[in-house]
């Protein structure tokens, strides 16, 4: 039962129906291709069902008729079935249906038994990531935080986000999430030293929020133009200092006493040792001095509590 207050809704799910023949055999994946070498860029939304902003910044570029002047460019709707789940009374709940779909992207469970609506829409999206050499995954927060880009420690990561620029703050994975492979480790996306591109997610800010449906769409542009597959002046956005943070760990809630010891929204800061939540009869202390990012809205057990940084 929830008992945190509900944000104002400044931006609802929509009907999508018109996105779902796409033109690759594959429901609601579109891929044009402009006949002249380049990149293959692929701009994912709705990796999470209640994450708008990747359905808001993807039917743009479908609606405005982008198309790339080098490479190959596809634009996915991943989560539509939670997407459509969504009810304006518990916006948080179409996040998944089943499995969390950003967590799924490992051969274990590609290939394994279980099976589950993400997991059906994971093996089906496979080729379209696989195909991919640079992935820009489209997500936002449950709290109204800064927005802020999570990618592996690689360098090609960083090039590509430093450069663009906006979100100004980096997440970043030296040893993948801890909790399971998103989207954005798949296949050689997670494998260090192989030739893979970029692989970035994009944090754009509170999931019900207009800014951050419009951030969204910005990036989206920023990575193509990036890219080459669109003109697009560099440095477009106005260029903030840039903040990066490296995660030390991630927990994932084991009791339903999961509590904090304070509230938080994210971007808090801690001193080695300093109490951050009980779990049953765990006390977590920072570890060292450290940031908290993403803190559970509603702790469930089984799904991440909240994630630890250090400013780098
Ligand atoms: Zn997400």
């Amino acid at each position: 039962m929830s008992t945190a207050a509900l944000p104002v809704l400044e931006v609802l799910p929509r009907d999508l129906s018109a996105y779902a023949a796409g033109n690759t055999g594959i429901p609601y994946v579109h891929r044009f291709g402009s006949g002249r070498p380049g990149p293959h860029v692929l701009v994912n939304a709705l990796t999470h069902g209640n994450e708008l902003c990747g359905a808001v910044a993807a039917s743009r570029l479908l609606d405005d008729g982008v198309r790339p002047r080098i490479g190959t460019l596809t634009i996915a709707f991943a989560n539509v079935a939670a997407y459509e789940s969504f009810d304006p009374a518990r916006p948080f709940d179409s996040r998944q249906l089943v499995h969390n779909l950003n967590r799924v992207w490992s051969p274990e469970w590609l290939d394994g038994d279980e099976d589950g609506p993400e997991l059906r829409r994971a093996r089906e999206l496979r080729p379209v990531v696989a195909a991919a050499d640079h992935v820009l995954d489209l997500h936002s927060t449950s709290q109204d935080v800064e927005p802020f880009w999570v990618y592996p420690a690689r360098a090609r990561n960083a090039e590509v986000a430093l450069a663009i620029g906006r979100p100004s703050v980096h997440l970043v994975m030296p040893s993948g999430l801890g909790s399971g492979t998103p989207l954005i480790e798949h296949g050689r996306f997670g494998v260090a030293g192989s030739d893979a591109g970029a692989a970035l997610v994009a944090e754009c800010g509170q999931h019900f929020r207009r800014a951050t449906c419009e951030l969204a769409v910005e990036v989206a542009l920023d990575v193509l133009g990036h890219f080459g597959l669109i003109e697009r002046a560099p440095g477009g956005a106005a260029r903030a200092p840039q903040r990066r943070y490296e995660l030390i760990r991630t927990h994932v809630v084991r009791t339903p006493d999961f509590r904090f010891a304070r509230p938080l929204v994210g971007f808090e800061t801690f001193e080695a040792d300093e109490p951050i939540a009980v779990d049953g009869d765990a006390e977590l202390r920072a570890p060292e001095a450290c940031t908290v990012l993403m803190p559970t809205r509603e702790p469930i057990v089984g799904r991440e509590g909240f994630y630890l940084a250090r400013a780098l």
